[in-house]
């Protein structure tokens, strides 16, 4: 596989990052992941946004321009002949000295800049979509800047395997008595025909595939509400599912082993996966 680091396009085992990077000593660094469908970017703009935000937030530069990006991720697409995965890429603060609390000067300093693909083919045609996930719900010990997509992802990952090993494919964070996400998604669940689904603050990350689930649920004339709901709501919902850049959108059936509606994929999210599907091949770039 061909790597990204910094401009240059290498074989893996030749890339190498230094051992003083921040991303690597204080996950100090953030990351967008970007799928791919036919061979292209789906949602390019929204994540490239998000990053600027995302290093805006932290006080970092960015040190690629938004057409140097996109020339690097569909570089690396081809390069690595991906027609069905994604490009996951990554900017650290680096670090040109020794270990310290305090940034470096931002002056001095150029961030890290990694990208990779992931082949994944049959993503979108994913059994798992027909099936559907079962979810655990565990308590939301993550930092308060949730919006900021950074690369600390310890407690995400304990979560992943706190529902594996108790049977389930994912974990629902709580707070407040209220589902904030799941470890890599945002949560929804469906009453009487009404999408709901947290409402945008720092609690959560501002998924991309949320907010074209949204728009494309609207144009549908599907109601919807963002409010946040709690996990005995949920229980009692007709429906549950998850979205993100690269489950798209993924029915949930049990959670914390209580079957949702059926216990099988619902109607609605199956449509909005149809139709997210679709729309996202059309406008892939
Ligand atoms: N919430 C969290 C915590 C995530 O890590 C992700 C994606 O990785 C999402 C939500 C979904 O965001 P997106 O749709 O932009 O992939």
């Amino acid at each position: 596989r061909i790597v990204y680091v910094n401009g240059a396009y290498l074989p893996e085992e030749e890339a190498t990052v230094s051992v003083f990077d921040r991303g690597f000593l204080m996950a100090d660094g953030v990351y967008e992941v970007t799928s791919v469908l036919g061979g292209k970017l789906v949602d390019f703009d929204g994540h490239a946004a998000r990053l600027a935000r995302s290093l805006a937030e932290l006080d970092m530069v960015q040190p690629i321009s938004h057409e140097a990006l996109l020339a690097a991720h569909r570089e690396l697409v081809a390069r690595n002949g991906i027609e069905e995965g994604l490009v996951y890429l990554q900017i650290t603060r680096g670090n040109p000295g020794d270990r310290d609390f305090a940034f470096p000067d931002p002056e001095t300093t150029t961030g890290t800049v990694v990208m990779f693909t992931q082949n994944k083919p049959g993503l979108a045609d994913s059994p798992a979509a027909k099936v559907g996930m079962k979810v655990i719900s565990i308590p939301d010990l993550r930092w308060r800047r949730r919006d900021i997509k950074t690369v600390q992802l310890l407690y995400p990952s304990m979560g992943k395997m706190a529902a594996k090993a108790e049977g389930a494919d994912d974990a629902w964070f709580v707070e407040d008595g209220k589902v904030t996400e799941g470890t890599s998604n945002n949560a929804y669940i469906v009453k009487n025909g009404r999408i709901i689904t947290r409402e945008l603050s720092q609690d959560i990350l501002h998924g991309i595939t949320r907010a074209a689930v949204l728009r494309f649920a609207a144009e549908a004339q599907m109601e919807v509400e963002e409010r946040s709901f709690t996990i005995d709501e949920a229980k009692e919902a007709d429906e549950a599912f998850v979205t993100s850049a690269t489950a798209f959108v993924m029915p949930v059936v049990e959670i914390d082993g209580a079957k949702i509606g059926a216990g099988t994929p619902g109607r609605v999210a199956a449509r909005l996966r149809e139709i997210y599907l679709e729309e996202s091949l059309k406008a892939a770039i």
